[in-house]
């Protein structure tokens, strides 16, 4: 897979703020946020899109993804008014980095239908 600017992120070879890591994620705030809370929390395991996800075998690492994103929203006091999480599939879905990533959207009203 090819090196993304998450990969070198990772690897902690330019800065991001970070505020969240174990053995199997990463999360960090989203250069560009759209909302006042605006994380993006990522498996360093490099999948590129969601249709190269297997449910039964990737289940715990997109457990883990949920419990972080729950982890960071308290940590972040945005959990009791809630949040939006968001995953950009693909060209349609406004995916520009082509490395899985949920983005933990709060601390704002949020509107539906997204653009
Ligand atoms: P997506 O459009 O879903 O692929 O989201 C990619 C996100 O990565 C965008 O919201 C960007 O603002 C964010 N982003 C790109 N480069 C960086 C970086 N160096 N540090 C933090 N966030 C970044």
């Amino acid at each position: 897979m090819a090196d993304t600017i998450f990969s070198k992120i990772i690897r902690k070879e330019i800065p991001a703020d970070i505020v969240f890591e174990s053995d199997t994620i990463l999360a960090f705030r989203d250069i560009n946020p759209m909302a006042p809370v605006h994380i993006l929390i990522i498996p360093k395991q490099p999948i590129a899109y969601t249709t190269e996800i297997d449910g039964k075998r990737d289940a715990p690492l997109l457990g883990e993804l949920f419990d972080a994103a729950n982890k960071i929203a308290k940590e972040q006091g945005i959990d009791k008014n809630g949040f939006r999480l968001v995953i950009n599939c693909g060209d349609n879905g406004g995916q520009e980095v082509p490395h899985l990533h949920m983005h933990l959207l709060g601390g704002r009203k949020m509107k539906w239908p997204p653009g």
